[in-house]
């Protein structure tokens, strides 16, 4: 891993190796890669998706090859077009046709295996193969796409120029940012120096 900087990152440029899982869910997760600019640009990045998404449990030997990059970027593409479509009523079919058929692959499979201590830990079958996990996250664009309930909770962030898409869960629908750290701050930051700015005129 390499070293990671101490301290909050900038509101406008998060440092590049930043993953984000603050969508709500997996497949928004892997479309939120691509913002600011493309945060899946080696094998050693995917891996720490991979794990970092839940996908594949901490401490699993998984080989990541380099063409898994294109793999991932084409699937997000996709799910990016879907659930972009849903909110603003326009059908992407090409898209539908792509993620549906991704999504017939088995996932991987799970099973929970005992440590040296003595608790169960969840752990994989076998080394899960790329539609496998392509399969996991497009069948959870599926899941959300086909539930009434959690496709009404989609929103897209409010900050200026920001495309994350996120689930609010919030108590009272009121959540207006993909994250407070980020786009929260930066409305605050410019909030203050509009009010600043009056105060001189
Ligand atoms: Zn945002």
């Amino acid at each position: 891993m390499a070293a990671v900087p101490t301290g909050p990152p900038h509101p406008s440029r998060p440092p590049l190796w930043e993953l984000r899982f603050d969508s709500g869910r997996l497949c928004l997760d892997l479309v939120a890669t691509a913002h600011p600019d493309e945060r899946l640009t080696s094998p050693e990045r995917l891996r720490a998706w991979l794990t970092g998404a839940g996908l594949v449990p901490p401490g699993t030997d998984l080989t990541v090859p380099h063409s898994w990059l294109a793999a991932f970027r084409e699937l997000r593409l996709h799910i990016g077009q879907l659930v972009g479509g849903e909110l603003a009523n326009r059908p992407a079919p090409a898209a539908l046709e792509r993620v549906n058929l991704l999504a017939r692959a088995a996932p991987p499979t799970p099973c929970a295996v005992r440590t040296a201590e003595g608790t169960l830990v969840r752990s994989l079958y076998a080394e899960p193969g790329c539609p496998a996990l392509l399969a996991a996250v497009a069948r959870d664009a599926v899941d959300l796409l086909t539930d009434p309930a959690v496709r009404g909770a989609l929103r897209q962030c409010e900050g200026d120029n920001c495309p994350i898409v996120y689930l609010d869960t919030s108590r009272g629908r009121r959540r207006r940012w993909c994250s407070s750290e980020v786009c929260g701050n930066r409305e605050r930051v410019a909030r203050h120096r509009r009010r600043a700015a009056l105060a001189r005129a």
